[in-house]
């Protein structure tokens, strides 16, 4: 299984999740231009693409669901509220896959577990994407608001993860942004900070845990040498010898080999820092 983000942050978020022949996306918040432009950089035609799951209607992960769907014929998979805060995207010519929040389903070779977060959108879930060949298992758990139990419960056992940093707890408390828009971004219907990013990466380690990709962070309010220095800080207290990168906003991560990540975690020596500046 090979993952890789299109790029991520409140810009724009999409992760390409590929098996055998499998390719689908985790959202697809980018124009269709740009989805196009990103994938090539991974090697990839959006003819490829077999389909999307959409995790919640807020633009930075929507953008180009509608567009991709008719100009591609992605078929898009997310639950009917979702697709009902989508309307102004779809023309009615998209091949919509409804499921529920709590749901599992499967897309080619990948089987798609979708729980649900209390993030602040109309019926917003994480997904975990099994292989069932290998048994690997991979989480985006970005827009969490908190972890909740379920969520917990879901990524449990990931072998990578792509999880949310968004932003550092006192740089965004000192940020100039109105009250009520610090409270939404810090509320627990917001983002993960860093260090509750930190504390979430320590409860879901086990010694398979090949890897961790931070995501969706916050230009104004965090940086990823920070990020990845709070989360590190956190996981240094386990036995945790995965990789940990951060995800950017202007192009897409280096691609993840996870059984790779998985072998050298369970190998001998740490490996601190797997994934390329990308
Ligand atoms: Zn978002
Ligand atoms: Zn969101």
């Amino acid at each position: 299984m090979r993952i890789a983000t299109l790029g991520s942050g409140s810009r724009g978020n999409s992760v390409l999740v590929e098996s055998g022949s499998t390719r689908i996306l985790v959202d697809a918040g980018f124009s269709g231009s740009e989805l196009s432009r990103r994938l090539a950089e991974l090697g990839r035609r959006p003819e490829e693409i077999d389909a999307v799951v959409v995790t919640h209607e807020h633009r930075d992960h929507t953008a180009g669901i509608g567009v991709a769907a008719r100009r591609w014929g992605w078929p898009l998979y997310m639950t009917e509220r979702t697709a009902a805060a989508c309307d102004d995207l779809l023309r009615g010519k998209e091949s919509i896959e409804f499921f529920p929040a709590e749901c599992r389903f499967r897309i080619g070779g990948l089987e798609i577990h979708a729980v649900p977060t209390c993030h602040d959108a109309a019926d917003p879930v994480a997904v975990t994407i099994r292989e069932p060949e290998s048994g690997l298992l991979a989480g985006v758990a970005t827009d969490l608001g908190r972890a909740t139990a379920p969520v917990k419960a879901a990524l449990a056992g990931c072998h990578f993860l792509i999880l949310e940093a968004n932003h550092d707890e006192i740089r965004l408390r000192e940020a100039p942004y109105p009250w009520s828009l610090k409270q939404r971004i810090g509320g627990s219907r917001g983002h993960l900070s860093n260090q509750l990013a930190g504390e979430l990466a320590q409860e879901l380690m086990h010694p398979e845990l090949g890897g961790i990709l931070l995501a969706h962070l916050s230009q104004e309010c965090n940086d990823p040498r920070l990020a990845k220095s709070t989360v590190g800080g956190a996981l240094r207290k386990t036995e945790f010898r995965g990789g940990i990168g951060v995800a950017g906003q202007a192009r897409p991560s280096a691609p993840a080999n996870v059984s790779e990540l998985v072998a050298r975690a369970v190998g001998k020596e740490a490996q601190l820092s797997l994934f390329g500046s990308r």
